[in-house]
């Protein structure tokens, strides 16, 4: 049985290691991951240019190639050429920094499970929910843990799971959330500064908005110390406003 790994965060990510070492007593490890970092490269494919892959060593057991693509790019790769036959299931992660709320729609990392749902595998991400995490040792034993149920119980069809782990000790975890996609934006998001020659360059930045949350939210078990995780889907319709506008506008 073959497990894709692949991540946004670059083949050299200690994240993406944790990973590989975690899940390798499931089945054959198969890393595919980009070349350099890919963060918020969203959902993208590369469709203008040739893709190449190399072979690398990575520290766990397992095959490892690095890729010029995209996180999602890998995800083609590894299931169309690579692999000989369909794995069992994608992981993407295990990624640095929390994907929460609207980030999703801006996340390599969700996006390369996107990619391999709509390839028909199941498939999730992993995130530690901190910028700062240096021990990926929690995150990666839950991810061993819930491969291990995916593979026994598969998932609902078209649906994947988005996972964050709070940045904290494993005794410290509070139990796991099955949660909803809440909120997160952001306030003053560019900045704009003069170059040394006098021309202006901008910046994307901004703090999160602290919002009013409410309830149930990947947001809300994150804040809370737990385990958060969200099923997704890639239908992004507005189903409760189908009525209105089809009474104003069809
Ligand atoms: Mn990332």
């Amino acid at each position: 049985m073959t497990i894709l790994v692949t991540n946004d965060d670059g083949i050299y990510a200690p994240g993406l290691a944790a990973l590989q070492r975690a899940l390798s007593g499931l089945g054959e490890v198969v890393v595919v991951a980009p070349d350099r970092p890919r963060s918020a490269t969203g959902h993208a494919i590369t469709l203008h240019k040739p893709l190449r892959i190399n072979t690398v060593e990575l520290p766990g057991d397992g095959t490892a190639y690095m890729t010029n693509g995209t996180p999602s790019d890998c995800v083609v790769l590894g299931m169309m050429d690579l692999l000989d036959e369909q794995p069992a299931l994608v992981v993407a992660g295990i990624n640095l920094g929390p994907n929460l709320g609207e980030d999703l729609t801006y996340s390599g990392t969700v996006s390369a499970a996107m990619e391999a749902s709509l390839m028909g595998v199941p498939a999730f991400a992993i995130s530690v929910a901190s910028y700062e995490a240096q021990d990926y040792g929690p995150a990666a034993r839950y991810a061993e843990r819930l491969a291990r149920e995916i593979i026994e119980s598969g998932l609902p069809p078209g649906t994947l799971l988005n996972v964050n782990v709070p940045d904290l000790p494993e005794g410290k975890l509070g139990p796991v959330a099955v949660t909803r996609q809440g909120r997160r934006r952001y306030e003053g998001r560019l900045e704009r500064r003069l170059d040394p020659r006098g021309r202006p360059y901008f910046w994307l930045a901004g703090e999160v908005l602290e919002e009013a949350d409410p309830g149930g939210t990947d947001v809300e078990a994150v804040n809370q110390g737990r385990i958060s995780v969200t099923p997704v889907r890639l239908d992004l319709t507005a189903d409760d406003c189908l009525d209105e506008l089809r009474a104003r506008l069809a």
